[in-house]
């Protein structure tokens, strides 16, 4: 199949480098280029290929790199995944994320089977056939296009087998196939009123040395570049000029595409590799965009989380935060707590002014008591709560602790064994993706032991989850080890607690001993919005389709400003 994929790709490949700096946004330049592809009619994909030697961003510290990102087959990739199903509104899959640990590891086992016959294992051919494979293997899906963004910078001694590898790629491809576009950064001195072009002419130089001629270079810049520049980078970076192009800070990424068109990036892209003349329509983002700037509302929603130092940790769920706003015109401000500085003496100073409260997704204890405090807070004072994974463990911690009686309740995670384990790790469920009985992972490594990717859940009828998704039979991705123990299904719901989702039965069990479902989806019945997920809705909204659940929550906290309003006039 690989073979086939590799001598005839219908796919044409663009290949997006970064030089000067990180962090110059190249995963949003690159998923908004291939929003505009899409636009144009064509079937699009991207890949993101990260030079770091962990297998995958699975066991990152989301403080220092950000969110880890799930997607339906249950990779656990890079934010700029995100960014890439957002903008294109087409899910991405394992093949769309690999790390130089995840082509390394392929190339040993490899030559561990001896599919190498005795030769001398080595990064030329050995890891850049492997990298080129991993390319090729995105045509299998009959696309039109493929985004390949290199992340780092060019430079880096690790990109340096990413780099040969795509360079070989071109010439494997023939010509019109490949395309290389380097995105550079261009700053802007106040004192002399110049833009700089000496950085972007140095990494161009340096990619020249690996043997990559860029095609197109995209200049980041906090304004727009003067003529002169522009003149300056084509000629000393061998393009021609209409090749550069500006990409300026925007304040609202989903102007991205627009700004891109109206310089015509992606016309040049299209005249390079022979893509077709029809316009883009884009007239859904400008739609949205003017949508966002009438925005006459906004609502206010308390984050109580442990990773608030880089916001990057929370990328999704801002996102998503943000789209179930504009669903309902209104404009969404998050104030973020760290579940640390929580406690159930202040709780009720610290979130009095913010119209719902969300606990999103995490690991470990530290922050746990905040959490809780933050669900207590929300559920007797009657506040808008959307509980998220970890939220919703904490809910169920919360709810067992001072409505069930239960005050021992915990989780697994925090107290082994311990009788009131409300949440546990369990054992020997049915999984409805393999139709069989899955069994935990019993080793303690952090990589690749959780409930990963897209589960569905049968959505009970009469409930808060019904009312937002209007469907019985939802898909949702996860990513956790811990589960709402099924031995306390009936204390609880006794207690008041509604389960509004559960995993499909197995189909197979004995009628006589009927085996527990997982729980997925929690709420109260006499509260004006409480739900809780076992999974993350986050990943699965977009500007185009605000998630469900989002729209709801922010829909119950709009309602709650008017009530909070209501009451300070009266
Ligand atoms: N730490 C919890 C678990 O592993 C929750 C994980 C999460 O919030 N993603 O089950």
């Amino acid at each position: 199949m690989r073979k086939r994929a590799a001598q005839s790709p219908r796919a044409k490949f663009i290949i997006i480098t970064g030089g000067v700096l990180s962090s110059l946004g190249k995963g949003l330049t690159a998923a908004a280029l291939g929003a505009l592809l899409k636009a144009k009619g064509l079937k699009v994909s991207m890949q993101k290929l990260d030079p770091y030697l962990n297998l995958d961003p699975g066991t990152m510290n989301p403080h220092q790199h950000g969110e880890v990102y799930v997607t339906d087959d249950g990779a656990e990739t890079d934010l700029d995944l995100g960014h890439y199903e957002r903008f294109l509104d087409t899910p991405m899959t394992r093949r769309s994320s690999y790390t130089a640990g995840r082509i390394y590891s392929q190339v040993l086992s490899k030559e561990r089977r001896g599919d190498y016959l005795g030769g001398t294992v080595q990064v030329i051919p050995h890891v850049t056939d492997e990298v080129k494979a991993a390319i090729l293997s995105m045509s299998e899906d009959e696309l039109d296009v493929v985004l390949v963004e290199v992340g780092g910078t060019v430079g880096d001694i690790e990109s340096l087998p990413f780099l040969e590898a795509v360079r070989q790629l071109k010439g494997d491809l023939g010509r019109g196939r490949c395309l290389f576009i380097h995105l550079s950064y261009l700053p802007y001195l106040p004192t002399s009123g110049e833009f700089k072009s000496k950085p972007t002419q140095h990494s161009v130089k340096e990619l020249r040395s690996i043997g990559i001629q860029p095609d197109i270079i995209v200049c980041r810049g906090a304004l727009p570049i003067s003529p002169e520049s522009k003149a300056k980078i084509a000629l000393f970076c061998d393009v021609s000029l209409d090749a550069v192009f500006t990409a300026v800070d925007v304040k609202n990424i989903y102007e991205l595409p627009l700004k891109l068109h109206a310089e015509g990036l992606e016309k040049k892209v299209s005249k390079l590799l022979s893509l077709g003349r029809q316009e883009p329509d884009i007239s859904p983002w400008r739609a949205l965009v003017e949508r966002q700037a009438r925005l006459s509302k906004t609502v206010s929603i308390a984050i109580v989380g442990k990773y608030g130092e880089l916001m990057d940790s929370y990328k999704s769920l801002k996102e998503a935060l943000g789209h179930g706003g504009l669903a309902h015109e209104a404009k969404v401000e998050f104030h973020y707590f760290n579940a640390e500085e929580v406690r159930l003496d202040n709780v009720e100073k610290l979130l009095k002014h913010d119209h719902g409260v969300l606990v999103p997704g995490g690991f470990g204890q530290r922050g746990i008591e905040g959490m809780i405090g933050a669900v207590n807070y929300a559920r007797t004072r009657r506040i808008p709560f959307l509980g998220i994974c970890l939220g919703l463990q904490c809910a169920v911690i919360e709810f067992s602790r001072n409505v069930a009686k239960i005050p021992a309740a915990n989780s697994e995670e925090f107290r082994p064994n311990c009788r009131d384990n409300v949440i546990f790790r369990m054992t020997g469920w049915y999984d409805p993706n393999t139709g069989h009985r899955a069994q935990r992972d019993p080793s303690d490594d952090l990589g690749g032991s959780m409930r990963l990717g897209s589960y569905p859940c049968q959505v009970a009828p009469g409930t808060l989850a019904m009312a937002a998704y209007g469907a019985p039979l939802i898909h949702e991705r996860h990513r956790h080890r811990f589960e709402f123990n099924p031995r306390f299904i009936n204390p609880l719901t006794k207690a008041g607690l509604v389960i509004s989702g559960q995993g499909p039965a197995d189909p197979l069990e004995n009628p006589a001993h009927p085996r527990p479902k997982l729980v997925e989806i929690v709420e109260l019945a006499d509260h004006p919005w409480f739900v809780c997920c076992q999974f993350h809705p986050e990943f699965k909204s977009s500007p185009m389709s605000p998630h469900p659940l989002f729209k709801a929550f922010i829909g119950a906290a709009l309602a709650e400003r008017g009530k909070m309003e209501g009451s300070k006039k009266g």
